[in-house]
C-alpha cells in the first residue's frame, strides 16, 4: 500500500543500513509504506559487516561481533532471529578476564557455576546478578526503551539504582573481597569506553553483566554478525522495500520528498547533509554533541587456539584484557581525557569458541581492539599484541597475518564513527538519557518528517535494533496516523494484504 502523498518518492527512505536502520525499515515497510534504503557503502549491514580479510574461507567480523542485546532487546525478541534462521551460538562462558600469575576470572553463563569460581565473593555475585535475573525482561526493557515510558516492571528500575549507586561511584573499589568479581564486573563496564567508575558504565554493566548468565548468554551467530544483517534485509525485501547501495545521501534535500526520512547516521553526518535547513539552535545543539574515546581494532589469522596461561580463559568467546579493577579504572579514564596509555583495555573475540565452523584447519580468526583517545593516530598492532601477550605468552608466534583499524581509517570506513567512536557518541550521564539533545522525543528533528534513528539516540550503542524501532514509531504516529505497530513476527501476513 503507498500512503497518499502525490510525490514520486517512497513514503520513507531509510538513509543507512545499520542494525538501526534495518530495524526502522523492518517496522515501516511492515506498516504498508513503501519504503527505500540508501546506503553510502557497497554492501548494506554498518556495523554488521562479515568478510574474508586474508583467506576466502575464513571470515572476519569488521564490526559487531557478539551479540548479548541482538538476544535480549524488545526489537529483537519479536523479530526472533532464531525462526529466520540465524543461529546465535552461546559459549558457555560468556566472558572471562585473565589476572597475573596464571589466575582468571570466568562469566560462566550458569551462575551457579560463576558464583562458584568466584569463591568468597561467590554470594555477592550472586546478589548482585540474581534479582536482574528474575527480572530479566523488566531491566532490559527499561534500558533499552529510551526511558520515556513507564516501566512495565517497577521493580527493575529499583534494583538497576541501587546497584548503579554502589558500582557506578567510588564505592565499587569496596564491593568485593578479592580480585576477581571487580576485574569481572569493571571489564564490563569498560564496554561503555569512558570513565571509570561512572554511573553510566555501571548501567551498561548491569545490563550486559546479568545478560551474561541468561541461557544466551553472550552469543556469536553461526557464521558471523552478517547473518543478522541479512535476516533483517530479508524480511524488508519481503514486504517490498528497495534498497539502493553506493548511494550515499549528501544533502538531505534529495530525499525531502518523502513523507519520512530516517536518518541512521551521527549528528556530524546530519549536520554535514542539513547544516542550512536546521534552525541554529538545533544546529548548534548537535555541535555540541560529545564523541567518545576511540576503537584501534587488530583482525588476526592465527594458526592455532591462543595460548592462555590459564587454558581455562580459552573457554570463552569474549576475554577482556585490562588486568585489575584499579589498573581499568586508570585506564579507561585516562584514555577518556585524550592520553594513549601503553597498557589500554583490550576487547578481544575468539569467535571459533562458539562457531568452530569459523577456523579451517591451522587458521582460525581472532578479533581485537583497544580503546584509544578520539582521533588518535595510535598504530594499535603492538598495543593489542603486547596486551595478549601479557596473558597469553606466544600468541605472536601464532600469527599468520593481521590487519589495523586505527580511528580515523574507521571513521573513513563509516562517518558514523567520528574520530574513532564506534558508540557513535560519548556514554556520559547526560548523554546516556538524552541523545543526541534533551528533548522529550529524542528521534524527532525541527525538520518535517526528519528523524534520527541512529545509534547516537536512545538507547545507544549496540546491535538492538531499539533506536531504528523507537524512531520509526514515532514516525508511523506523527507523519502517518499509526498509532498500531505492525508485528514483527516472521509468520506475520497482515502487513503483505
Ligand atoms: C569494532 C566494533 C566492534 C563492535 N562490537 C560490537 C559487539 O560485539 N556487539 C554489539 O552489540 N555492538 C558492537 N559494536 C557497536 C555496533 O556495531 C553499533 O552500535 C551499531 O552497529 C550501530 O548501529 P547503527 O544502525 O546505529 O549504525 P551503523 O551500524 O554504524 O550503520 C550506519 C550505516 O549508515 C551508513 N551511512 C552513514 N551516513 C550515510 C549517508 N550520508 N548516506 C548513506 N549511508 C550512510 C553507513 O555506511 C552505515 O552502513 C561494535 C562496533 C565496532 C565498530
Amino acid at each position: 500500500m503507498r500512503a497518499e502523498r502525490g510525490r514520486d518518492m517512497a513514503d520513507a527512505v531509510i538513509v543507512g543500513t545499520g542494525p538501526n536502520g534495518l530495524a526502522a525499515a523492518v517496522v515501516m515497510a511492515r506498516a504498508g509504506l513503501e519504503v527505500e534504503l540508501r546506503e553510502r557503502a557497497d554492501e548494506i549491514g554498518g556495523g554488521l559487516r562479515t568478510v574474508p580479510l586474508f583467506d576466502d574461507d575464513v571470515v572476519h567480523d569488521i564490526c559487531s561481533a557478539v551479540h548479548p542485546m541482538a538476544a535480549a532487546s524488545p526489537f529483537f525478541r519479536e523479530f526472533d532471529l532464531a525462526a529466520r534462521g540465524v543461529e546465535l551460538l552461546s559459549p558457555e562462558i560468556s566472558y572471562a578476564h585473565p589476572l597475573d600469575g596464571g589466575r582468571s576470572a570466568l562469566a560462566h553463563r550458569d551462575l551457579d557455576a560463576a558464583c562458584e569460581a568466584l569463591g568468597p565473593d561467590g554470594p555477592r555475585w550472586r546478589r548482585l546478578m540474581e534479582p536482574l535475573l528474575r527480572h530479566g525482561d523488566g531491566v532490559v526493557d527499561f534500558l533499552m526503551a529510551g526511558q520515556r515510558s513507564l516501566p512495565a516492571d517497577p521493580v527493575a528500575p529499583l534494583l538497576l539504582a541501587g546497584r548503579i549507586l554502589r558500582h557506578g561511584t567510588p564505592l565499587a573499589a569496596r564491593s568485593f573481597t578479592g580480585d576477581r568479581a571487580p576485574a569481572l564486573l569493571t571489564g564490563v563496564a569498560a564496554h561503555a569506553v569512558g570513565r571509570l567508575p561512572t554511573p553510566e558504565s555501571a548501567a551498561v554493566a548491569l545490563l550486559l553483566g546479568h545478560l551474561a548468565h541468561t541461557s544466551a548468554g553472550w552469543p556469536l551467530p553461526r557464521g558471523g554478525s552478517a547473518r543478522i544483517a541479512e535476516a533483517m534485509a530479508a524480511d524488508i525485501t519481503a514486504h517490498g522495500g528497495v534498497f539502493r547501495t553506493g548511494s550515499p545521501v549528501t544533502d538531505l534535500r534529495e530525499v525531502r520528498g518523502a513523507r519520512a526520512v530516517l536518518l541512521d547516521t551521527a549528528p556530524k553526518g546530519f549536520l554535514a547533509m542539513a547544516r542550512p535547513l536546521l534552525p541554529p539552535r538545533y544546529a548548534r545543539a548537535l555541535e555540541r554533541f560529545r564523541y567518545g574515546p576511540a576503537a584501534a581494532k587488530v583482525d588476526f589469522l592465527v594458526s592455532e587456539p591462543i595460548p592462555w596461561t590459564d587454558p581455562e580463559v580459552g573457554r570463552a568467546g569474549t576475554v577482556h584484557l585490562g588486568g585489575t579493577q584499579a589498573e581499568m579504572f586508570r585506564q579507561e579514564t585516562l584514555t577518556a581525557r585524550g592520553t594513549v596509555t601503553p597498557d589500554p583495555f583490550v576487547l578481544l573475540v575468539d569467535p571459533a569458541v562458539a562457531d568452530p565452523g569459523r577456523a579451517r584447519p591451522g587458521r582460525r580468526p581472532v578479533w581485537a581492539y583497544a580503546h584509544v583517545p578520539n582521533g588518535s593516530d595510535v598504530d594499535p598492532v603492538a598495543l593489542v599484541r603486547s596486551r595478549i601477550e601479557r596473558w597469553a605468552p606466544g600468541f605472536g608466534d601464532t600469527v599468520l597475518a593481521e590487519r589495523a583499524i586505527g580511528p580515523a581509517e574507521y571513521e573513513e570506513y563509516n562517518p558514523n564513527y567520528v574520530g574513532g567512536d564506534i558508540g557513535a557518541g560519548a556514554v556520559t550521564l547526560a548523554q546516556a538519557l538524552l541523545r543526541p539533545v534533551p528533548q522529550v522525543d529524542p528521534h524527532r528533528t525541527p525538520l518535517r518528517g526528519v528523524y534520527l534513528c541512529s545509534a547516537s539516540t536512545p538507547p545507544g550503542p549496540g546491535v538492538h535494533g531499539m533506536s531504528g524501532y523507537l524512531a520509526a514509531r514515532s514516525a508511523l504516529r506523527r507523519e502517518f496516523g499509526i498509532r498500531d505497530l505492525p508485528s514483527l513476527a516472521p509468520a506475520d501476513s497482515r502487513a503483505e494484504t
